[in-house]
Formats: C-alpha cells, structure tokens, sequence
C-alpha cells in the first residue's frame, strides 16, 4: 500500500479556520499523530500530506492545510500553498465547529460548489454529547474519534463512486484474448522498471481478469506470432505508434497508453478538439509545452525536441515554444495558441482537469502528447476507436 504512487491516490484536502480541529482530525482519520496539534492558532504552516488506507476504497491522501483565516506575517503564502493542494483535491473536508457557517466558510462553500468539488462539511462538536447530524454534514469529535468512523466510510463511498465512473482500459475489454502492451526500452526509460502508465494499464487488465504480453516494439512480431489467438488490443507508448501501427493488423484494435490517461485523468473530447488547433497554427505562433514533473532533458526528448521538430516541419517555419515543469502552471496564458501537455502521470485526475479547466477559460486548445504524435503520424483516427466513448 505505501508504494502506491500519490498520483493515483485521491486527495482529500481538510480545510477550516484557525484551530477548528483539522489537524486533530486528520491525526483521528489517520489513526497517527502525523500533524502537529496545538492551541496556538497558525500551527500548521505548510500543506502535510499522508497517504492512508481508506476501506474499503484504497488508498488515499489526506492533506492538512493552515487556517483560512491565518493573519500571521506568512498567511497569504499559506493560503495560496492551500489552493494549491485544492487543486489536487477530489473531496474538500471543510471542518468547522458550528452548523451555522460564519462568512468566510459560506463564501468557501460556494467557490468549491463552483468549482464543482465534492465537499463534505464537518462539524467537529468539542462538547461531551453528540448532537444531532444537520442535513447533508457529519458531526465528529476528532479528540475522542467519536463519529471518524462513518466520516471514514462516508468519504470511502463517495470516492467509490467517483472513481468507478472513470475507468482506465477494463471497461473497454471483452473475451479472454489477451492484449499487448508495448513498452520501448529507450534512453529515456527507468532503469529497472516500467513507466507508471504502462504499471496503472497492466494492472487494470490484471484487475480485470484478462491476460496482458509484454513487450518491446523489437519483439512485437515475434511476441505476435506466439499466441494461439488474435489480441483483442494492443496498447503502445506513443513514442513507438508509427512502428506498432505498421505491425498490427488493422482489424486489431489499437491504441496508447497516453490515450487511455487522457481519457481517465483528463477530458480526451477535449483533447479531441484540442488537435483541430494543429493544422491552423502559423510560423511564429506561441505554444506551450507542459510537464507535470521536472526530469533531466534526454537527447531527442519528446518534449523539447520530438515534439516541437514535428510541429515545425508541419507548419513549415519556426514556432515560439514556451515550456513549464512541475507542479506550478503559468498564470497567463492568453499568448499561446495551443498547449501541449504530458501523460501528467504524476497528477491525479483533480489536478488535471482543474489545469483543463484553466486552459478552457482562457480559450486556448489543448492536446496531450500521446495524441499530438498519433495526429502527426496519421493513425489518431485509428488510436481512438477502441476507446469511441469519447464521442
Ligand atoms: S513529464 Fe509527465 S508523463 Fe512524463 S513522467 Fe513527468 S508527469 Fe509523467
């Protein structure tokens, strides 16, 4: 469980005034003092983070975040160090110690109903009897942990159901033909393991109760020529599609890793419209290249080189890129005519769809890169039919 990478674990970001209990109540939830408790408001500067088991969901994070209302030198970094880990959040805890929200959290309560985050109000009640739960909130005593359990199933449930509508590649398969995955072994890939898409995609199959063969682009014909029946699919990193697409029969459904994180972590129609942006870019337009992590350039990397020769030569003259890395996107964005991102393998789903969602306000199109080279190379068309939902 702990080696379950923070990327594919939900965020559930505990938010409040000024000693309120979060603190107290993220250590109830985690059943550990993993945050700092004390009377002294401003305890808690920076986001803490701890990743848990959340049965009978899975694994989660629960973050911790400084008060709301922190007046201290340090409370506006704070509170932005705060919207940032809201940004990743999939369910916003709001603790407070009253039904009858004060100003600042009713004005909390309807920018996070804007934004469309799920948010679960707590009451944490401090007095010795618990009181009846108000309408649509739990009540919790986070010191004597009375009330942690339901909360605990409460948000297991809710995030059940938010994932269960967000399927990764099972729901696209059928029958007991296995599929291939193919996974180059470049300069670029880890040394003793597989990239963590190719690791989430094998998994779901397994978790599907399917059969999945593994190999490099190298092997493919060979790994085709050993299985006794035709694959129902054949899944490739996106680096590799013009070589996979000229191996596999056309009546073998195909598809890549990047298109199957567009669609479970992002919005692919999106995406899909994104790629309409391409053929109207002219030589000097502005573009912005996006990383959800920061890595050590590669020769030919896909971002700084693969991706911006391929678009050069296809708009016939220079363009003007633009990169950014990590977690920190870049807060104007009106001079760019396309964005390009990564598989964001490093976000979860709420992270990338709140940068979809800055990118959409702005009017600017975006695309991933798995589904900018499929365009480049002609075979988007055919990299989207096993997953036609997006329609
Ligand atoms: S650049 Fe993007 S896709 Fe590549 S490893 Fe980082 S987060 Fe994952």
């Amino acid at each position: 469980m702990n080696s379950t990478p923070r990327a594919i674990r939900p965020h559930i970001v505990i938010l409040g005034r000024c000693n309120v209990g979060k603190s107290t109540l993220i250590n109830a939830l985690c059943e550990q003092s993993v945050a700092l408790v004390s009377e002294q408001p401003g305890t808690t500067t920076d986001p803490v983070f701890k990743s848990m088991e959340l049965l009978p969901f899975g694994p989660v994070v629960v973050v911790d975040t400084a008060g709301l209302d922190d007046q201290s030198a340090l409370g506006q970094e704070r509170v932005k160090l705060t919207e940032r880990a809201l940004r990743k959040a999939d369910i916003a805890l709001l603790v407070v110690d009253r039904p009858d929200p004060t100003p600042l959290e009713q004005a909390l309560i309807a920018r996070l109903e804007k934004g469309r985050l799920q948010t679960l109000i707590v009451i944490n009640d401090r007095g010795e009897a618990p009181r009846a739960t108000p309408e649509g909130m739990c009540v919790v005593n986070a010191l004597t942990g009375h009330g942690v359990r339901d909360l605990k199933e409460r948000l297991a449930s809710l995030l059940t159901a938010f994932y269960e509508e967000q399927p990764l590649v099972r729901d696209l398969l059928t029958g007991t033909a296995p599929v291939i995955l193919v996974t180059p072994i470049d300069k670029a890939a880890p040394k003793g393991r597989l990239i963590l898409p190719q690791v989430q995609v094998l998994r779901d199959i397994i978790d599907g109760g399917f059969t999945a063969l593994v190999c490099r682009e190298t092997e493919l014909t060979h790994g085709l020529t050993q299985l006794a029946v035709k694959p129902q699919m054949v899944i490739t990193d996106s680096q590799v599609f013009k070589t996979v697409a000229s191996i596999i029969p056309e009546d073998i459904p195909l598809t890549s890793f990047s298109i199957l994180m567009a669609r479970h972590k992002g919005d692919l129609a999106e995406f899909v419209q994104g790629i309409e942006a391409i053929p109207r870019l002219k030589p000097h337009d502005d573009v912005l290249i996006v990383e959800a992590c920061t890595h050590h350039s590669q020769e030919d990397d896909i971002g700084r080189v693969k991706i911006p020769r391929l678009l050069e030569n296809k708009v016939g003259g220079r363009l003007t890129f633009t990169w950014c890395s990590g977690p920190n996107f870049l807060a104007n964005l009106s001079q760019f005519k396309l964005v390009i991102h990564c598989g964001a393998c490093m976000f979860n789903r709420k992270e990338m769809l709140a940068r979809l969602d800055d990118v959409r306000k702005a009017g600017i199109p975006m695309v991933n890169y798995g589904m900018l080279l499929a365009y480049m190379h002609g075979i988007l068309e055919r990299s989207l039919k096993p997953v036609a939902s997006y329609e």
